[in-house]
């Protein structure tokens, strides 16, 4: 790159492939963002970036929220980070229009565009569902659930109502993919462990359904582990009911396709994702699935100067042709790689790379103790596979920082068993100060 150049890169989000995008631009142009010749800005309404796979076990209170995301500002030192979102995407005028947390809206200006906005919940128009539903994709879905899990027991255990009592008790989980049946697994496994601290409820009492439209669970890990994982939540007594959709939640009703309806006062809604909204709020190309149109060099399709990765992108998967890569981290991390080094060799006049990766497998975490595997070819289950799951993801987590806490989390968790006490007054600071206001108004 030439002394005279001065290059604004701009990274829409802050995740999976906005932060290792910038944390790998950030070490490979030491020297031109000394000499001001190159300035990253990473666009994000959080100061972190979430590690997802770890949500479940977050949700289950194996591990503290804060350390399952990395702050931004700490692993980006060199890097300008802006809380607030992209509103509107301008790449002929190569501008964005920034919304922060406060206060007005501006346009900002970039060189070099990098889209990494990732995905939210793919929902259908089903009624009721955002009566008793919520996702499983943020750290505060995950605690917000915990705390209603938790909460749910209290409120069975304090009433005398049976109905009451049965609808507390009763969780759905919609979805059962990697996010879906490790959110249910983990929860269910924390839910049966925290039961000893009541007196009146017996881990049978607590009703647990999973309802997916398929005839599978888990296809992340293959055919064989994925009918093992079946069987071994149906061991469980976890209801898992297939080729089920579904139909109403009205005020809790829950109304399924297969005719069973029941009353609950939680379902998780984890039935897929799909491109955050802002792939569509500008002038990018877009594909038939409503992902960015994107290149196997990870730049935007019929564009210069713009790249493209993850959940929100349509990347072609080059060792499968006519398909696309999953949305999923082995990916991400991998992608952001070479979308950095591409915008290097872009800015040097080099010729760009192809992104090319054969997906390995995953592992998924069923509970304490408990997991399933098929990696490489490699089918681990039980105690086997989450101790692989636990060693894999700890590998990934970002920072040393991360790491170190994790593995005290773990090691506490060891020895003092998890906590399991609902915080859910969190949601609600200030509920208590408005009683006292309203208390001494009265007075
Ligand atoms: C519970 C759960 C468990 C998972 N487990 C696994 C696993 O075990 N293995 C695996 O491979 N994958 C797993 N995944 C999937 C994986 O986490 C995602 O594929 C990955 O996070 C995608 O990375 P990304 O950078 O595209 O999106 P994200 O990491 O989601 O990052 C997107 C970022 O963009 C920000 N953003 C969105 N809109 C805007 C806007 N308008 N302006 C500015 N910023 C914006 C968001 O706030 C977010 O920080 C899991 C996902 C979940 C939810």
């Amino acid at each position: 790159m030439g002394p005279q150049v001065n290059k604004h890169i701009l990274i829409v989000g802050g995740g999976y492939v906005g932060m290792y995008t910038a944390l790998r631009l950030q070490r490979r142009l030491g020297k031109e963002l000394r000499d001001g010749r190159v300035h990253i800005t990473v666009i994000d309404p959080n100061s972190y970036m979430t590690y997802q796979p770890f949500l479940p076990e977050a949700a289950a209170g194996n591990l503290s929220p804060r350390h399952v995301v990395a702050p931004l500002r700490r692993v980006l030192p060199k890097v300008e980070i802006l809380n607030g979102v992209v509103t509107k995407v301008n790449h002929a005028g190569r501008t964005v229009t920034f919304a922060p947390g406060e206060g007005e809206a501006r346009d900002i200006s970039y060189d070099v565009l990098v889209m990494a906005a990732g995905s939210i919940s793919r929902t259908l128009p089903i009624p009721g569902l955002t009566d008793i539903g919520i996702g499983f994709k943020t750290v505060g879905e995950a605690i917000a659930l915990r705390n209603r899990v938790l909460h749910q027991l209290d409120v069975a255990e304090s009433t005398e109502d049976p109905e009451v009592r049965r609808r507390a008790l009763t969780f759905v989980v919609v979805g059962a993919g990697f996010a879906g049946v490790e959110a249910l697994a983990e929860l269910e496994d924390m839910a049966k462990d925290s039961t000893r601290y009541y007196r009146n409820i017996k881990p049978s009492d607590v009703r647990w359904v999973l309802v997916e439209a398929t005839n599978r669970v888990l296809p992340e890990v293959g055919p064989e582990m994925g009918k093992w994982t079946l069987e071994q939540l149906r061991e469980r007594g976890i209801e898992v009911k297939l080729e089920t959709r579904l139909e109403s939640a009205t005020g809790g009703h829950v109304v399924l396709s297969d005719g069973t309806e029941f009353d609950a006062e939680t379902l998780v809604w984890t039935a897929g994702v799909k491109p955050s909204p802002i792939v569509t709020e500008g002038d990018l190309p877009i594909d038939e699935r409503g992902r960015i149109k994107t290149t196997t060099k990870l730049t935007i399709a019929g564009t210069k100067d713009a790249y493209a990765a993850g959940d929100a992108a349509g990347v072609p998967d080059v060792t499968n042709p006519g398909q696309f890569c999953a949305p999923n981290a082995q990916h991400a991390v991998r992608q952001a790689k070479v979308l950095a080094d591409n915008i290097i060799h872009a800015l040097r006049g080099e010729q760009l790379v192809e992104y090319r990766h054969k997906y390995v497998g995953s592992v998924a975490g069923l509970g304490l103790h408990q997991g399933v595997a098929n990696v490489y070819g490699i089918k681990l289950r039980g105690l086997a596979a989450w101790f692989m799951h636990r060693t894999y993801h700890l590998s990934r987590v970002p920072t040393l920082n991360r790491k170190v806490r994790v593995v005290a989390d773990w090691t506490l968790a060891l020895f003092f068993k998890r906590e399991t006490v609902s915080l859910g007054e969190m949601e609600h600071p200030r509920d208590g100060f408005r009683a006292a206001v309203a208390s001494n108004r009265r007075r």
